[in-house]
């Protein structure tokens, strides 16, 4: 008795040291990365300081100007602020092949010169609405939307990954698509996971983010974001609720409203003027299709549509398999059964019913999840769900 207790405490003290040289694994990889992250954000902030100083020079710098076109190895079309486009000369020291549309450069202050390349200066909102390089979600994390994935592997990770086979075909590739469909059917999820199947940046940023009421500044946002994009090219810019800048009931009646439309104006004309093959690609989320403006999906713009509808019961099924993999499932537990009663549940809810089936077999301090749990959390989360539809109803009527 006393060896079978001492061998449970040995094993228990010996998954507890696991798990706690995990942990520490986990520490210094998080801690690796600040520092990489700190390292990066230095020499930011010295390259910011050398502009500063450049600038305060009153003897060199006094003019800040956007190329607008490289016309020739010394001659450049740049619009300076507050004055006008300028075809100006380029220093010996500038290489033009950096001069790219939209690069910010410093200029002498007689002779107009092109003296220095300065930093692409961006909106903090844009900023930390999050550039991930190849983040990690993939297909296999996703259930029930295979016709889905199909279409957007074909729109946009064909494009990135193979730009080659569009330009053999003489066809044009698609700029984007919009993604339609109730909230929570995953449709961050597939732009997340093709993101990191094309081996492509990927920014997101909600566009309640870009209804700014101040004048011009959602539309220097869209213009930076694009920027960005740029920037981290190959890259996806992933739009969620683009229904608050994007919706035809936005009229230009003054107030917030124009602000907004102009907002919308600015990223129709982004659309236009990026070039389809230049590696960037636009996802467009919303829940609310039917008040979309038809400009934004007009052919040579956002001219695909895939719609992102609630889970089946197969559906449900897979995606309940998916989060309940790593699970410790009772042997007789029935899924199959309880996504029946999960009729209309979105991918997020029967996410949701994992968590709660385990938190309450953590509630009875079992290890192991059973049939029950797994019936007490439909329970719970399908009445959520029916108190909010209920709440929505008196508003509608
Ligand atoms: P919203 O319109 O509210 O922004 P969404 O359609 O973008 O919602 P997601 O954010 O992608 O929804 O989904 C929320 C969570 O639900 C995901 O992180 C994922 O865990 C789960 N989920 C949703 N759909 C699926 C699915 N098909 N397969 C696996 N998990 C899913």
């Amino acid at each position: 008795m006393a060896a079978t207790q001492f061998k449970g405490i040995r094993r228990y003290y010996i998954r507890k040291i696991h798990d706690v040289l995990h942990q520490l694994h986990q520490k210094e990889q998080h801690l690796l990365r600040l520092e990489a992250e700190t390292s990066i954000l230095n020499s930011q902030v010295r390259k910011i300081k050398e502009e500063v100083q450049l600038l305060q020079d009153p003897g060199s710098y006094s003019h800040v100007g956007l190329v607008r076109q490289v016309i020739d190895k010394h001659m450049v079309l740049v619009r300076i602020v507050g004055e006008g486009m300028h075809v100006v000369d380029v220093d010996e020291n500038i290489d033009v092949i950096e001069l790219k549309p939209s690069t910010r450069v410093a200029l002498r202050r007689r002779s107009y010169t092109i003296h220095a390349i300065l930093q692409i200066k961006i909106d903090p909102v844009v900023k930390l609405s999050k550039v991930q390089n190849n983040p990690e979600c993939t297909y296999d994390m996703i259930g029930g939307l295979d016709e889905q994935i199909k279409e957007l592997k074909e729109v946009i990770e064909l494009p990135i990954r193979h730009p080659e086979l569009f330009e053999l075909l003489g066809i044009a590739e698609p700029k984007g698509v919009l993604l339609y469909g109730p909230p929570g059917t995953g449709k961050t999820l597939l732009a997340r996971a093709v993101a990191h199947h094309a081996k492509c940046s990927f920014v997101h940023i909600s566009a309640t983010k870009l209804a700014q009421k101040y004048i011009g500044v959602g539309a220097k946002m869209v213009r930076e974001l694009f920027l960005l994009a740029r920037k981290y090219a190959p890259c996806i810019i992933f739009m969620d609720e683009i229904d608050s800048i994007g919706s035809a009931r936005v009229q230009s009646g003054g107030g917030t409203d124009s602000e907004v439309q102009r907002t919308m104006l600015e990223l129709l004309s982004q659309l236009d003027g990026f070039e389809a093959s230049s590696n960037i690609k636009v996802m467009i989320a919303t829940n609310r299709i039917d008040i979309l403006d038809q400009a934004l999906l007009r052919p040579g713009r956002i001219d695909r549509k895939i719609k992102f509808p609630n889970p089946t019961e197969q559906s449900r099924w897979e995606i309940m398999k998916i989060h309940s993999r790593k699970m410790n499932l009772r042997h007789r537990v029935d899924l199959k059964r309880i996504v029946e009663k999960m009729n209309g549940a979105s991918g997020a809810e029967i996410k949701a019913v994992c968590t709660e089936a385990g938190m309450f077999a953590l509630r009875e301090r079992r290890v192991h999840v059973m049939q029950e749990d797994f019936e007490m959390a439909v329970g719970k989360v399908m009445k959520k769900e029916t108190e909010k539809n209920i709440s929505l109803q008196k508003f509608f009527y």
